[in-house]
């Protein structure tokens, strides 16, 4: 069974790994996304792997994770994890689009 401190460890090593995607990201694409007060992020749910990197990221707690039934019935999953954004708690930072695999996010005009 994993420990706590295995745990911590390999959380750590997450951030870690996550902030160098970042800060690649950011040095290559953040001229093109735009950002503000004025825009929010936006999840194409179809697109989303429900990997849990934007949630990690988001600093103003704008992004929650939910379950969503499978549209196919045939395969059986305990959990098809989904990313929400909260509007109101997000401030067009951008990082989450920074930091998606699957470009599932955008920021839309509010
Ligand atoms: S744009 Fe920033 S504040 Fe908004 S959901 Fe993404 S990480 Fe959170
Ligand atoms: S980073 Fe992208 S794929 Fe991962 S949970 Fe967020 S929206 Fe979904």
């Amino acid at each position: 069974m994993t420990t706590r401190e295995e745990l911590e460890i390999r959380l750590q090593i997450e951030r870690t790994r996550v902030s160098a995607i970042i800060e690649k990201a950011k040095e290559e694409r953040l001229d093109e996304i735009k950002s503000g007060e004025e825009m929010v992020a936006f999840v194409h749910e179809d697109a989303c792997i429900g990997c849990d990197q934007c949630p990690t990221v988001c600093d103003d707690d704008a992004i929650e994770m939910f379950s969503k039934p499978m549209k196919n019935t045939l395969i059986e999953v305990s959990s098809n994890r989904k990313a929400k954004i909260i509007r109101d708690k997000c401030t067009g930072c951008r990082l989450c689009v920074l930091v998606c695999p699957t470009d599932a996010i955008t920021m839309i005009e509010r």
